[in-house]
Parts: C-alpha cells; structure tokens; sequence
C-alpha cells in the first residue's frame, strides 16, 4: 500500500504526520493513505503560490500554453493508469473513468488555447488627449476545493483556466479521491510548470478550507460540491472579499414530449442518469413522461435498465458501479422506500446488493409529493412521472430551487427551443444526454451555483478588468 505526500512548493510534504485513509468503495480495501494535514500545511501552500505568482503571471501566455500543452501530452501518455486510479478509488467502471480523463485533458487543451486569447479593449474616449485602455489581468492565488465524484474533471476545469490566465493555485481534493489529484500534479511538474504554481493539500476539510477563506492572499474561491458547503464556503469568502464561482447541487429535470423519437429518449435519459451510478449534479433526477407515451416509453427504458451490469468497475462489461460510502446508499434506499410508502412501484431493482452496491431502479406513479421529485437522489435511481400540457410541465420542472442541468426529448425543432428557452436551467440537453464538454459553458442558475467552468467563458472567472486611463 502507497504512502502518498502532499505537493507543496514543488516538494513532497506531509511524510511526518498521521494518516488518512483512502479506501476502494468496490471492496472497502485500504488502497493508499494520505497526510492529515490541517492549517498549518494550507497556509504554507497559500505563501509557495504568492510567491510563485510573481513569476507565472510575467510569463507571455504562450509560455503558459506551451506548458499546458505539455501536461496534457504527458497526461495522455498516462491515461490507463490514471484511469485505472479513478476507478479504484471512486468505483466507476473503467471505460467511464477513461471517459473522464479525456474529458479531464480536454480542459487542459481548451485552456492552452484560450490562454492566447485574453484579449483586452480600446475604448473611445470623450476627449481627444486621452485614451482608454481595458487591460485583463490574473485575480492571484485560487484555492480549488473538488468533489468525489469526477477526481480529475473538476480539478482541470478550475485548474486548466486559472493557470491559462496566469494564476497559482492550492488545491484540496475531496478526501476520498486524493490520489488521481496528486498525480495529475506530479505530472504538471514533470511537464514543466513550475513549482509553487500548484499545491495539493489534503486532510482536514474545514481547516484547510478555514485558512484558505482567512488568508487575505488568496483572492479567489473555486469549489464544487454540496449546496450546504457552498453556501458556507460564500459566507466566508465575504470576509475577504474573495471572487468566488460554485458549482452546487442540481436536480435535473427530463421532459419526453408527445412528439419524441422514444429509442432516443430512452437512450438520452439511460445516459442523463445512470453515469456514475447516478452520481454527477447534471444526472437526470426526475424524469417526465407525457402521458399519451408513458407506457411504451416505460416499456423500453424497463428493458434497457434490466441489462445494465452492476459491480467492480475494473471489471468488463460493468456499468454501474458502487456508490461511494454507506451514507449514499442510505440516503438512495430512502428515497425509494418514501416513494413507495407514498404509492409508487417498483419496476426494477429497489434494494441495495452486498456492500456499496445498488440495484438499478425504476420507479413508477411518481408524483410531486416524494422525495425523489424534490431532492437530489445522487444513485441509480429513475422516477417516473407523467404530464398533460407543455405549460405544467415547464412549471413543474421549474418548481426548485436548483438549476443546473434540464433535459428535453422531442422531435419538433420549434418546440425544443421554445421549451429550452423557458427553463431556468443553466445547461440544457435537448434531445442529447450527454451535454457536458470543454468548450462549452457550465454552470447553474438559482441555488446550483455562481459563475461557469468550460468555453471561452470560464477563463473570466480568474481575470480581473483593470482600466488604464492614458493623458497625453
Ligand atoms: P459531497 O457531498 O460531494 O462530498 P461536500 O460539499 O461535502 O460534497 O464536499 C466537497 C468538497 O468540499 C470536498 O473536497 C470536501 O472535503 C470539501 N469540504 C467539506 N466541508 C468543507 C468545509 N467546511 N470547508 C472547506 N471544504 C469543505
């Protein structure tokens, strides 16, 4: 078993203090530790990127996009074994966590590009000795708080723009995934960057995330996780008054018009909720059916979740894997049984199997009443509703507090965006379930979220706007 480090300033830290384990959720085997570090770890991390900062910054931003260019060659070199890392310490199946590293990389590539392109302004001025310069310019040291769920994904998107802009960054990987983090670190520093530019830090969540938010230093927040530590995280950043982006919980609707091909409806929500055992903030939570369709949709989508293979991730032809800790499949196996005491059947699966396991499940005569409908489920879970108009349906779907991902099946163009238009939904999949990409916007509305990661929009999110104004 592997003893990893924490990264700071280049160097391996941590070897002194007490351990942290991180365990495979497919067999609850111990796999590796990591350091318990705490405050005194992320301040020192914190002072390694302000003092790195000076020099990153001054670099041209080709310098900056060759570099990238080189973490991402070396990260494609490694794609197996850090796809093989993910699956053994996250659970997902292999082919997914390969998914992800491309997916991952696409962010470092994207970012290598944009770097080029922070184009700033020439404004007319009002008189003829003067001229106005709008200038962009790195925010500072980000400190970068990740989720289970995608080890890498969330990491490059923050990390990919920030470096591209000129920033320095801290990191705290969620607890249960350090290992594909580290990592991808250690591969920036083979590929070039140098050190100070990014720090890893583990252990203790909320004194790390403490320091970070007191540390005047740090200047921007970037964290992707639950509502509830996002919200805390806002609060605090207000007493610096850090720039901050979040990327919070979801509950993503899916609509299947009348007017839908269903083979690709049925598809479309397969892929919208069962990726990562239903573990990603855009995965299809509630899943409308107009009720002229409900039966023959429910049929095929029957079908398709009886052939979906539950078990160890490194496994071939495994597609559902394990849930990461008890208290996920605890949470999961309560939805469904409210969902049941409160009427619905159970079409398909409805019990958790041995250990973090659960079955693929499909729930029927939903309504609006159950937890399912009103809470993020995060498992393989799918409840099923029906509708009559386009107009209750929108409003149903509007009726939360989230608003990240929304998805809608239907074969009328007009229809389509229409109904895209009129959700209050930060990405929406129209007749596609699979949205996510490097080159495109992602983020939430309402209480999903602040800012976007992806396209030439998540570069803004680490710049800082200064106006020159020049007297000749
Ligand atoms: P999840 O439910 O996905 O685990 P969390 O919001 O609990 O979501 O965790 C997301 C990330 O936030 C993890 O890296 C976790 O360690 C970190 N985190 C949790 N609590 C705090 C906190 N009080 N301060 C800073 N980071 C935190």
């Amino acid at each position: 078993m592997k003893a990893y480090s924490m990264i700071i300033n280049g160097k391996n830290v941590g070897e002194d203090l007490s351990k942290i384990d991180v365990t495979n959720p497919s067999t609850g085997n111990v796999i590796a530790t990591v350091p318990d570090g705490g405050a005194e770890e992320a301040t020192q991390a914190v002072a390694a990127a302000y003092t790195a900062f000076e020099k990153w910054s001054d670099r041209t931003a080709y310098e900056r996009s060759a570099l990238l260019e080189k973490w991402y060659a070396l990260i494609n070199e490694h794609i197996d074994e850090l796809a093989e890392t993910m699956t053994v310490e996250q659970g997902k199946p292999l082919h997914e966590a390969r998914g992800e590293m491309n997916y991952a990389n696409g962010f470092i590539s994207w970012y290598a590009e944009q770097a080029k392109r922070i184009y700033g302004e020439m404004v007319p001025a009002s008189h003829s000795n003067k001229r106005i310069f709008v200038h962009k310019q790195p925010v500072g040291v980000v400190a970068v708080i990740t989720p289970w769920n995608f080890p890498a994904a969330m990491i490059t998107r923050k990390v990919g723009p920030a470096l591209a802009a000129g920033c320095t960054v801290v990191i705290k990987p969620a607890e249960q995934t350090p290992i594909t983090a580290i990592k991808l670190v250690k591969l920036a520093h083979e590929a070039g960057i140098p050190e100070g530019v990014i720090n890893v830090v583990t252990g203790d969540a909320k004194a790390i995330g403490d320091a970070w938010l007191n540390d005047a230093r740090v200047r921007k927040l970037t964290f992707t996780g639950s509502t509830e530590v996002g919200k805390l995280l806002m609060r605090g950043a207000a007493e610096t008054v850090k720039k901050i982006s979040l990327e919070l919980g979801g509950h993503a609707p899916a609509i299947v018009m009348e007017d839908c091909d269903i083979d690709k409806a049925v598809e479309g929500v397969i892929a919208a909720k069962y990726r990562n055992a239903g573990q990603t903030c855009v995965c299809a939570n509630r899943i409308y059916v107009h009720e002229s369709i409900v039966d023959a949709f429910s049929v095929k989508f029957i079908e398709r979740v009886k052939q979906l293979q539950v078990g160890d991730g490194k496994q071939e032809g495994v597609h559902i894997g394990p849930l990461i800790d008890e208290a996920a499949v605890k949470k999961v196996q309560s939805h469904v049984d409210d969902a049941q005491e409160k009427g619905a059947n159970v079409a398909v699966g409805g019990s958790r199997k041995e250990g973090l396991f659960f079955e693929p499940t499909v729930l029927l005569n939903v309504t609006d009443d159950m937890i399912c409908m009103q809470e993020e489920t995060f498992g393989p879970v799918t409840p099923i509703t029906t509708f009559a108009t386009e107009e209750e349906v929108l409003k149903r779907a509007n009726d939360s507090i989230y608003g990240l991902a929304a998805y809608v099946f239907t074969e009328n163009l007009s229809k389509g965006i229409r109904m895209s238009e009129k959700l209050e939904y930060g990405i929406v999949g129209l007749n596609d379930g699979l949205p996510s990409t490097p080159q495109a916007p992602f983020g939430g509305f309402k209480q999903s979220g602040l800012g976007r990661e992806g396209g030439h929009q998540g570069i803004d999110e680490y710049i800082e706007v200064k106006y020159i104004s020049v007297g000749l």
